[in-house]
């Protein structure tokens, strides 16, 4: 999952950002509302945290932007002043929450968890893609380079999981536990035989691996060298 956050002060980003990376999430910490209207456009996210006063463009204008661009990215206002008419008029503009500032991290973390399980639902029916893979929710199919691959449940079930969370770097124990809904016991190589096996399927053939190990830490799916 990945989160764009768009503050320009320094230690609000910086704890935004530290508090997000160590809740789980990819972040990308924008200090400008031109660059974080950037980013919005030429970057996918799951959700952006956008400040209201910004420097370059103001929040409206970038989420007005992002908007424009037929972006349907969930976005949550941060608004140093508790006004309605600032309320009111982020939602108008298509804000999908808002928080006054100061708030606590907790309450943030909620809220940013809320708008993942929205945007996941209105997503449910379409595809899943990185480069020339593509997962079809819908009729449970998966091919890469339009070439028809065949999964078992659990190999579908775990690449759904990896392209969901690209980028990320899946630990072992979070696989066992989303995929095979067991406690992860390091005695078990059941994991390691379905990535060896996906990997076979998925990426044989190709110049670009999906599948990446990570020493140690686990497994991601990237779609960038
Ligand atoms: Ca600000």
């Amino acid at each position: 999952m990945k989160i764009l956050v768009v503050e320009d002060e320094h230690k609000t980003g910086d704890y935004l950002k530290q508090g997000l990376v160590e809740a789980g999430f990819v972040v990308d910490l924008m200090r400008d509302g031109r660059d974080g209207l950037h980013c919005a456009l030429t970057d996918s996210h799951d959700v952006i945290v956008l400040d209201v006063m910004l420097p370059g463009m103001d929040g409206w204008e970038v989420l007005r932007a992002i908007r424009a661009a037929g972006r349907e990215v969930p976005v949550l206002f941060l608004t140093a002043r508790d006004e309605v008419d600032d309320r009111v008029r982020g939602l108008e503009l298509g804000a999908d929450d808002y928080l006054v500032k100061p708030f606590a991290f907790s309450e943030l973390l909620a809220r940013v968890r809320t708008l993942l399980r929205r945007g996941g639902k209105a997503k449910e029916a379409e595809c899943l893609r990185a480069a020339d893979l593509e997962l079809d929710l819908l009729r449970r199919r998966v091919n890469r380079a339009g070439k028809r691959i065949d999964l078992t449940a659990k190999e579908f079930a775990l690449l759904e999981l990896l392209l969901r969370r690209q980028g990320e770097v899946l630990p072992r124990s979070l696989i066992a536990s989303q995929v095979w809904d067991m406690n992860f016991d390091s005695d078990t190589n059941v994991i390691e035989v379905a990535i060896k096996r996906l990997r076979v399927k998925i990426d044989d053939g190709f110049d670009l691996k999906l599948i990446r190990t990570v020493r140690g830490m686990g497994y991601v799916l990237e779609a960038a060298d």
